[in-house]
């Protein structure tokens, strides 16, 4: 079967995309690319992730034609093919709308160094504006939006993670919701105090050695990218 491995991580993951509650029924969506053969699987439209089989996961070239499978691509494959032609250095794309980050997504806010975990995406989790789901716009607005984070807000709709494979895109989104989390909590009770610029680099340097499990950042100073393998990650300024 066609990128077999791929799409039995899609499955994979989709299931824990519930169990971890990051999505409930058939929402958000999540994509692997295998840049060789220039293909990406992704998860397909309106399914039960329990109930999807790797023969479901439909199979698209960079252009969005459907190579393999019966079943439609997710709603939203724009975006996913969006990011990876805007960054090289991902391979997969995790898309959820987990309720705390979604919440960010509504106020308009970004999530800034609340917490230093906030380094799985980098300085901050940015915001992209408004566009409908599925939409051309959208995809524009994910892929103009996201810069050199691994996590985006996107307004009034939920949260984008890229990794370098679908584990690290998976953890990215694991961990910005719970800073998210952590960011609504201090909010209501008080003014959270943001972690120094020069720490949030530190931090970042830290997570690019740490990098084993393929975490990264990226911020104003230094920028961490991951490299073609998602180990370790050159530092570009
Ligand atoms: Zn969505």
């Amino acid at each position: 079967m066609l990128l077999q491995n791929e799409r039995e991580e899609i499955v994979r993951f989709g299931r824990k995309m519930v169990s971890a509650r990051l999505t409930s029924g058939t929402g958000g969506n999540l994509s692997v690319i295998d840049r060789d053969a220039g293909l990406v699987a992704i998860s397909p439209s309106g399914m039960e992730y329990d109930e999807t089989e790797p023969a479901d996961v439909p199979v698209l070239d960079l252009d969005g034609v459907a190579v393999t499978g019966e079943r439609k691509p997710s709603s939203e494959f724009g975006f996913h093919l969006a990011l990876y032609h805007a960054r090289p250095d991902i391979g997969a794309v995790v898309h959820t709308h987990s309720v705390y980050a979604t919440t960010m997504a509504c106020l308009g806010w970004e999530i800034p160094a609340v917490h230093y975990l906030v380094a799985f995406s980098g300085h901050k989790v940015p915001l992209a504006p408004y566009a409908t789901f599925g939409s051309r716009e959208l995809a524009d607005s994910v892929a103009g939006s996201i810069g050199e984070h691994n996590a985006l807000l996107l307004a009034n709709h939920g949260l984008v993670a890229v990794g370098p494979n679908l584990a690290t895109a998976f953890a990215v989104a694991e961990e910005i919701e719970l800073v998210a989390q952590i960011y609504y909590q201090a909010k209501c009770i008080g003014e959270p105090v943001m972690v120094p610029q020069d720490e949030m680099e530190r931090v970042i340097g830290k997570f690019a050695v740490y990098g084993q499990r393929g975490t990264t950042g990226s911020g104003a100073g230094g920028v961490n990218k991951f490299d073609a393998a998602g180990q370790n990650r050159e530092e570009v300024h």
